[in-house]
């Protein structure tokens, strides 16, 4: 299956360095991916026609605010928590932004006890640090992180620990953690669970309301643009009352029943913590998106990056001098990222060569997820950074992330220059 026609602005020419057009691969979704061709129309549609939400009277204002709250609606059902009692959405700017914000709004006292892991994006490890007393679970020597251990951490704190904050997705092996199963372990001792939804949110159904109250999703963060619409929105699917249980995160107008010389009283959630002019476009094209990938269906979706994947992850394996991090046996459990080292060949200038030479997107560096990366190399403290100075291609990684819309056909000539790097011997760049 072909998914290209689909989406905007793919097929659209790029200047190499020799002067030449080529058309570009893009095989960096996990940092942020085009739109898809109904969320441009949506957006072009409603930038030419609109109002202030919830704000004034007026048909324009009335139609952006039924808008903005039908989305809200769509957002619920989306995660499988059509018409909920007890979760809400908060718009947000971005995951970075909700987990931010989850951190000032729920953590009361510093003392609270958050378990993390060390397969975190910053974004979910940081705002933990400044907030709460953070614990960490360890990964595995391929990268897991075993639910044992989480649950070996719940029990040594006695039913102590408030959150268990953890990616559903890894953004430099893509491994999965299984939201659901770990959530009822979190309400079995106590715990509430945090997703960070960034990764998994475009590639594979999550369902938060879950089989019972057991395996529910207490919270969810994620953002649009890495979900086939622009940058600038995100949301928060949480717990209503526990949202409600603290002073807003960001304050202003909107978020306030009534404010007086001396006293404020503050609205529920969601208005509670949406302080200001909202992001109209960016929700609406949010919305879209999911829409649209819920019509094509997620197994259809996991079944092509699937089969990407899999040819990326069983040919690389082939290829010398190429170290792929992860597991690359057993890979069900992997959405379609791939990081990756050519041994002795620095990995900023071999991203550099894919993009320059052949309009071949990759990320490198450590990909905002430090000491997850530090382990996968194998580089544990910043000592060692001073040991392995001599072998510079140890402290970063090259990645590629598979959408919807990459083919096979872009995957084998990824392979092939891939394989053309690993096999020259002196400096190919
Ligand atoms: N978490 C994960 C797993 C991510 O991959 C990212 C983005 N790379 C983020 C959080 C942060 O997302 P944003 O930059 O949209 O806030």
């Amino acid at each position: 299956m072909n998914y290209r026609n689909l989406f905007e602005g793919i097929d659209s020419l790029v200047k190499l360095e020799n002067n030449q057009y080529a058309l570009p691969i893009n095989f960096d979704n996990g940092a942020t991916t085009p739109p898809l061709k109904s969320v441009v129309d949506i957006v072009n549609k409603n930038i030419q026609n609109y109002g202030p939400i919830a704000r004034g009277l007026g048909q324009k204002g009335d139609y952006c605010t039924e808008e903005f709250e039908a989305a809200r609606d769509y957002l619920l059902e989306f995660f499988n928590l059509k018409n909920s009692n007890t979760h809400t959405v908060i718009y947000t700017k971005s995951t970075t932004e909700g987990l931010n914000l989850l951190s000032k709004v729920l953590i009361k006292n510093k003392d609270d006890i958050v378990l993390t892991t060390r397969m975190e994006h910053h974004a979910n490890d940081l705002p933990w640090r400044y907030a709460a007393s953070v614990e960490y679970v360890e990964t595995d020597t391929l990268g897991r992180v075993r639910i044992e251990d989480i649950e070996r951490k719940l029990i040594k704190h006695c039913g102590h620990v408030k959150y268990v904050a953890i990616t559903a997705a890894s953004n430099v092996t893509g491994y999965i953690n299984t939201i659901n199963k770990i959530a009822q372990i979190c309400h079995k001792y106590g715990a509430q669970i945090i997703v960070d939804g960034a990764q998994i949110v475009a590639h594979r159904e999550v369902n938060m309301l879950g089989h019972n109250k057991e395996d529910q999703i207490d919270f969810l963060v994620f953002s649009a643009h890495k979900a086939y619409a622009p940058f600038g929105s995100g949301a928060i699917i949480g717990l209503k009352d526990d949202l409600n249980s603290n002073n807003p995160f960001l304050k202003g107008g909107g978020c306030v029943k009534g404010v007086f010389d001396s006293y404020v009283t503050w609205e529920e959630v969601p208005h509670r913590l949406e302080a200001g002019t909202q992001n109209f476009f960016g929700v609406i094209a949010m919305a879209k998106a999911l829409k649209d990938l819920k019509e094509i269906g997620f197994k259809n979706i996991s079944d092509h990056e699937n089969n990407i994947k899999n040819h990326i992850l069983g040919e690389i394996n082939k290829i010398k001098n190429v170290i792929c991090y992860g597991d690359i046996q057993n890979t069900d459990d992997r959405l379609g990222v791939i990081s990756f080292n050519i041994k002795n060949k620095n990995y900023e200038e071999v991203a550099s060569y894919f993009a320059n030479k052949y309009a071949i997107a990759l990320r490198c560096g450590k990909f905002c997820a430090h000491p997850y990366v530090d382990r996968l190399i194998g580089v544990t403290s910043s000592i060692s950074y001073i040991d392995i100075l001599d072998d510079d291609w140890k402290i970063g990684m090259i990645r590629a992330s598979l959408g919807l819309y990459n083919t096979i056909e872009e995957a084998d000539k990824f392979l092939n220059i891939l394989e053309h790097i690993a096999n020259t011997n002196n400096q190919i760049i």
